[in-house]
């Protein structure tokens, strides 16, 4: 909103500008519903409509009671006695045209646009549907133009074709890997569980011709729970062609015929529930359909777009994992036309190939313009974390903590430490670190929810307790903190940032070294290189920022393209003295331990953890 005042201030008139988000965060009648707290997208947006319907009916006097305009007393509504919503009867009768003047005056961020909505007891979600036609700026998160029926839905509301509009991509170097994930399907054990469940509380019943459901149910879990002992020895293994269906078959009998009789049965059944709860009011959900629907699109993704997995980390599952971005990303090219930016979008050639872009995609690459002095990068030659290493040289993750608490102790700032995992900053920590570092380090825990890392950080920031921070390269925190004004002044990243060596990576880099040639290229050292920029990105957000980034891999110097006047260290105290001069802050530190416990480090959980409200819902 800051830029379109910008752009507003340029052009020498306003320009209004209105920002979406999903009904989770603006439907202000079931937000504390705790039901609909774990809702789909698509769930939630069911039991809107039908309450959007009864208050368009109850409002044309075809039904009984109509939404009181005002809201009671405190706001509190009794949500099992009424059928519509107050809430969007008010936008109904909004003077959107005078809303809309208010924000082309001034642009208003998320948090001021829902005190707006609140103060009037307006719905903001659909409030700011109703602004989209007069908008010349829509700000909005990926699914709303990638999703299909949503970004349908958005070229609705806005009145507008694709070929009129301009797509900017901010932060876009996530658009690979988020497609990737919107089109992956997945099938956890634990849906399954919870389908069993499902039918076991309401009564079970006989498949045609075949099973109980119950004991359906029983055989799937049972067949994801044995492939993934039988073949996963790390995160995930490769699944031989059809091998989860011969294991279905095997222990049901029948052919694929009557397994999709079977499945056609469970999604009738699942489907009527859904309607049953939505007439209840209640969440229109049911796993027996999530997992029906599932497994009859199984096996239609085939090869070779989408690779086979069974994984044990993050949690037991089937997957077919998209690697193809680019049948996603072809709206893009219906848009008039697309800027992608984000600081660390290098290198271009794997991005624009990545989502099919084409060779007309031309890359611009724009400077930060601060003096290249103000970083200096290092790497130490003593140590690496090369998988080889760590596993033949017992004393080597010792030898990596001990490294890491000389390089701390004379570093006299603010200092991110980033690994390449969660699962190797447990093995360092333990292996003597957390005895050797200054108290009450800041540590991203692979398991705590988005909201409170940042919560947690934003409190860091404000009143650092410790000079230090452990994070994970590619994760959250290095994604995600910024301190400006020259309040980080050292990032150490442990090893090189490699992407997990995974099936699903190992699949990717094939798939791209069949259809580009540039498998290793484009799936392993792209994502390196990445993690590498974010890493440091975080030392120079000004003019006024200077910092050490400092590799602790003797492998770093492969990289010396991208980490200009790379040196290796050789007197670390003295280049400190000189670099940083008089700004030294944390000179003499006791060291003490941190207070974690191995749990919290989640040692089975070495992938950045992705914000566990999501795990609830179900995946097509
Ligand atoms: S109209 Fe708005 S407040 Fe009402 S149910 Fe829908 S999203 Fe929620």
């Amino acid at each position: 909103m800051r830029e379109v005042a910008t752009l507003g201030h340029r052009l020498e008139r306003p320009v209004l500008a209105v920002g979406l988000e999903g009904r989770a965060k603006r439907c202000f009648l079931l937000e504390s519903d705790a039901e609909v707290k774990g809702a789909t997208a698509e769930e939630h947006g069911k039991l809107c409509a039908d309450r959007k319907r009864s208050t368009e009916k109850a409002l044309r006097g075809e039904a009984p009671v109509a939404p009181a305009h005002e809201l009671p007393e405190g706001g509190e509504i009794d949500l099992a006695d009424l059928d519509g919503c107050p809430y969007y009867a008010r936008v109904l009768g909004a003077d959107v045209e005078g809303v809309s003047e208010t924000l082309r005056a001034r642009p208003a961020s998320p948090a001021e646009f829902e005190k707006l909505c609140r103060d009037d007891n307006l719905c903001a979600y659909e409030l700011s549907k109703r602004l989209l036609p007069k908008a010349t700026v829509v700000v909005a998160p990926y699914a709303f133009f990638f999703h299909p029926h949503v970004r349908r839905s958005l070229f609705e509301w806005m009145r507008a074709e694709p070929s009129t509009i301009d797509l900017v991509v901010d932060e876009a170097h996530n658009l690979p890997e988020y497609l990737r994930e919107l089109t992956t399907v997945s099938l956890p054990e634990e849906s399954v569980r919870r389908a069993r469940d499902e039918v076991a509380e309401r009564g079970d019943f006989q498949l045609p011709n075949g099973p109980s459901a119950t004991r359906f149910f029983d055989v799937v879990r049972a067949a994801v729970e044995e492939l993934a002992h039988a073949l996963v020895r790390g995160d995930d293994a490769v699944l031989p062609d059809g091998v989860f269906e011969d294991a279905l078959l095997r222990a049901l009998g029948g052919d694929n015929h009557r397994l999709d009789t079977w499945l056609g049965a469970l999604a009738t059944w699942g489907e009527n529930l859904k309607e049953e709860r939505r007439r209840d009011r209640r969440l229109p959900r049911s796993w027996v359909h999530t997992v029906a629907i599932t497994l009859l699109s199984w096996p239609k993704l085939e090869p070779p777009r989408y690779a086979k997995v069974v994984t044990r980390l993050p949690r037991p599952a089937l997957e077919a994992f998209a690697l193809d971005a680019s049948a996603a990303a072809a709206p893009i090219l219906d848009c008039h036309l697309s800027v992608h930016m984000s600081s660390t979008l290098a290198p271009f050639d794997e991005y624009r190939d990545a989502l099919g872009l084409g060779p007309r995609a031309r890359s611009v690459d724009a400077p930060s313009g601060y003096p290249a002095e103000n970083c200096r990068f290092l790497f130490d030659r003593s140590v690496s974390t090369d998988p080889d290493e760590l596993r033949e040289d017992p004393r080597a993750i010792a030898r990596l903590a001990d490294r890491i608490a000389k390089v701390v102790e004379v570093l006299p700032v603010q200092t991110a430490i980033l690994f390449p995992s969660f699962e190797l900053m447990r093995q360092v920590l333990e292996a003597g670190l957390q005895t050797q570092l200054p108290p009450n380090p800041f540590v991203e825990y692979a398991r705590l929810p988005t909201s409170d890392l940042w919560r947690s950080a934003e409190g860091w920031k404000s009143e650092p307790a410790s000079p230090v921070l452990l994070g994970v390269a590619g994760g959250r925190l290095a994604e995600g903190i910024d301190r400006p004004d020259d309040e980080l002044g050292a990032v150490v990243l442990v090893g090189i940032p490699y992407p997990r060596p995974t099936a699903k990576r190992r699949a990717l880099k094939q798939y791209l070294n069949r259809t580009l040639g540039r498998g290793t290229e484009y799936a392993v050292r792209a994502p390196a290189e990445r993690a590498f920029r974010q890493a440091f990105g975080r030392l120079i957000r000004s003019a006024n920022d200077r910092g050490l980034a400092i590799v602790l891999d003797r492998r770093a110097a492969a990289f010396a393209d991208l980490l200009p006047g790379l040196e290796p260290i050789e007197d670390l105290p003295r280049v400190a003295r000189q670099f940083y001069g008089r700004r030294a802050r944390w000179v003499s530190r006791p060291p003490a331990s941190i207070p974690t416990t191995s749990a919290d480090l989640a040692p089975e959980d070495s992938e950045p953890a992705a914000d566990p409200s999501a795990t609830d819902e179900p995946r097509l």
